[in-house]
């Protein structure tokens, strides 16, 4: 087979990790479900993108940043509204403090998301570089946003992403890389490392052709892992994940009405076993679900789901405070009291000022959906 799409470094990574994964991902073009933190990192790069994108000059002011992150906001992949504005809150101190740390120094950059393709002995690579900055010596400097909670800062010296950046660039751009920088957004932190050297270089593109060449060969083997498993959207197409039904009960040969009768009389007590233990299973399950933060979760023959509506409750108290909230906002006629449907319709309504859905959610109390659909996989 030809390689279904050029490369690129998280394609890379995937197959690395798991070659089936990559294979049910860009050969089978199944897609994976939306996720939080991704949607979470696109809008910030999104308002980053707007920062440093004008044609001017001047920095926008610290407004019209947090206004671009309201309008570049991806709302996919969050648990629930709660969760949503938690993070659309996050992101929002996050860039007040980017903004406050390096308004004063703004000088445009050389490339905003500088979109790159490259061949490496034949093979297509392609990618976006986050920023590129002239140094003072008229070398480059690559930037890489992270907006993960955590980043191993140990993987700075080798990591391969920026290794392609250098490649990429220096290829594309026909300067030499000065500079190598992972930027930590939540901690506001720069982590900066050198240009790399040839062997790493080397190496990156050995790399490359190497997993093509296993792409081209169709080697698609899973390769289960704990971290890799743990977050797969595949596991309903993966053999290691799989196991044969069991066999159905074989069917009663008893016909005689005696033991009719006496089925019949069981099966009220047998219904009312059968509620009970339905109820035991799915608080089990929600307060699983609800622990580790899924909505949706897996068994060898179903799949369940977390469904039903968010409610958010509003003490007699706090009831004052929303009321002249709504007002601030000239909603008040149109929702008239805070604890009726149409306010819960506000908070669900993806129009809705972020701002104000986060300190509505602050002021009540979120109650939860508990409605579990189950569906055989
Ligand atoms: S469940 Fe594990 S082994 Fe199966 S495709 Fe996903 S990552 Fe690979």
């Amino acid at each position: 087979m030809d390689l279904p799409r050029a490369l690129s470094h998280s394609s890379i990574s995937m197959y690395t990790e798991c070659p089936l994964k990559y294979k049910l991902k860009y050969v089978d073009g199944i897609p994976e479900k939306p996720k939080h933190f991704f949607s979470f990192g696109q809008s910030v790069h999104l308002a980053l993108e707007f920062f440093y994108g004008g044609k001017g000059p001047a920095a926008p002011s610290l407004e019209e940043l947090i206004q671009s992150l309201k309008d570049n906001w991806v709302s996919t992949g969050y648990r629930d509204q709660a969760q949503e504005a938690e993070y659309f809150l996050q992101g929002k101190d996050i860039l007040t403090g980017y903004y406050k740390k390096h308004v004063k120094g703004f000088t445009p950059p050389l490339h905003v998301e500088y979109d790159f393709k490259l061949a490496v002995e034949g093979v297509p690579v392609t990618g976006k570089v986050d920023r590129i900055d002239r140094l003072p010596d008229g070398k480059l400097s690559i930037v890489d946003y992270k907006t993960g909670k955590a980043l191993a800062v140990d993987r700075i010296e080798t990591d391969a992403q920026l290794t392609m950046y250098q490649l990429a660039c220096e290829s594309g751009l026909g300067a030499e890389v000065g500079q190598l920088t992972f930027y930590h957004l939540p901690l506001l932190k720069p982590h900066s490392v050198g240009r790399r050297p040839e062997a790493l270089v080397s190496a990156l593109r050995s790399r490359i052709v190497d997993t093509a060449a296993a792409i081209v060969a169709e080697r698609f083997d899973p390769k289960p892992s704990e971290n890799a498993c743990r977050w797969c959207d595949y596991k309903a197409y993966c053999p290691v994940f799989s196991k044969a039904p069991e066999a159905a009960p074989a069917p009663s040969a008893d016909g005689d009405l005696a033991a009719l009768i006496d089925r019949s009389g069981d099966i009220p007590a047998r219904a009312a076993e059968a509620e009970r233990e339905a109820a035991e299973v799915k608080a089990a399950i929600l307060s699983i679900l609800r622990r580790k933060g899924y909505v949706r979760a897996f068994g060898a023959r179903y799949e369940i789901q977390r469904s039903g509506v968010e409610k958010v409750e509003f003490s007699e108290h706090n009831k004052k405070k929303v009321i002249r909230l709504l007002k601030d906002y000239g909603l008040y006629e149109k929702v008239q009291a805070p604890s009726g449907p149409l306010i819960q319709k506000l908070l669900s309504d993806p129009g809705t000022d972020p701002l104000l859905r986060a300190s509505l959610r602050e002021l009540g109390s979120a109650v939860e959906p508990s409605d579990l659909k189950v569906t055989p996989l």
